[in-house]
């Protein structure tokens, strides 16, 4: 079986995002790039379910994006992956094209599994996995944390508002995980060296149509400085009116 994992790189989210000249993007000076968090449960998970299955199961990364999303792509091979590709594209931001170019690449490959993160941590969206599913006509699990493939069958764990919900599906299908899914293992030495030597096939992909049109990036105001009302009892009563009257929070 081929199992393809898609993989984003996103400024690192300790970085302060400063906002372009245009107003309107990132400024790019001085932002570090990781893998996106989530989908390190998503290469996690691949990994496992290859252990799992065994013989010749293969496991594949894809990364939509510039040349310098290799680095989040040689990362997951680092932690096992067996192969990389690239689709190449500087500017291409909309879930829809970015779904695309993924989806379009899945089918020739023949993946019949998928996995995504849940979300990732740039733009937010959470929709990439499920447009994949959409496109491809798979079946599509999200915000999954717990996970036993048999055969071809799928039983799952999704998070839900204050509890869980337990799923049953087949393959083909996406899989959008969640943290507590698993503990991303490490990259070994080894494994670091190793995916120097693994290949990234490189595949131009055409832009899409632009659907969306970014007006304008705005920070999140600045954090007011807090006030200290006491630091004995005798000050409850006045905090409790401070919170109920200025902040309006109870
Ligand atoms: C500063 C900046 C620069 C960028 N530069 C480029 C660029 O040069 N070229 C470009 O094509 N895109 C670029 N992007 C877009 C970025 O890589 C994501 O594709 C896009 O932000 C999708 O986010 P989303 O919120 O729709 O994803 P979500 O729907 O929240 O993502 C869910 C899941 O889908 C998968 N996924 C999402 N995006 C990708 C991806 N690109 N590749 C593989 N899997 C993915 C992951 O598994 C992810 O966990 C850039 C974004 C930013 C913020």
């Amino acid at each position: 079986m081929k199992i393809a994992v898609c993989v984003s790189h996103v400024p690192d989210t300790a970085t302060k995002v400063k906002i372009g000249q245009d107003g309107k993007s990132i400024d790019q000076n001085g932002v570090t790039y990781i893998i996106n968090p989530y989908d390190e449960f998503a290469v996690e998970e691949a990994l496992k379910t290859k252990e799992k299955i065994g013989g010749d199961t293969e496991v594949i990364v894809l990364s939509v994006g510039s040349e310098k999303s290799k680095e989040t792509i040689r990362k997951a091979l680092a932690m096992g992956a067996d192969k990389g590709i690239l689709l190449k594209n500087e500017n291409e931001f909309e879930s829809f094209g970015v779904a695309k170019a993924l989806s379009t690449e899945i089918k020739n490959l023949g993946c019949d599994l998928v996995f995504c993160g849940k979300q990732s941590v740039d733009y937010d969206n959470t929709i990439t996995g499920q447009l994949i599913a959409e496109m491809l006509g798979y079946s599509c699990i999200t915000v999954v944390v717990k996970l036993d493939i048999d055969g071809n069958k799928i039983k799952a764990e999704t998070e839900i508002e204050g509890g869980r919900e337990v799923v049953e599906s087949e393959l083909p299908a996406v899989i959008t995980t969640q943290k507590g899914l698993n503990e991303p293992r490490y990259a070994s030495l080894k494994g670091i060296m190793a995916a120097k030597k693994k290949v990234i096939e490189e595949k131009p992909v055409k832009s899409s149509e632009k659907m969306i049109e970014v007006l304008k990036m705005n920070l999140p105001a600045p954090k007011q400085a807090g006030r200290i009302v006491g630091t004995d009892s005798s000050a409850v009563p006045e905090l409790v009116k401070l919170l109920h009257e200025e902040a309006k929070v109870i």
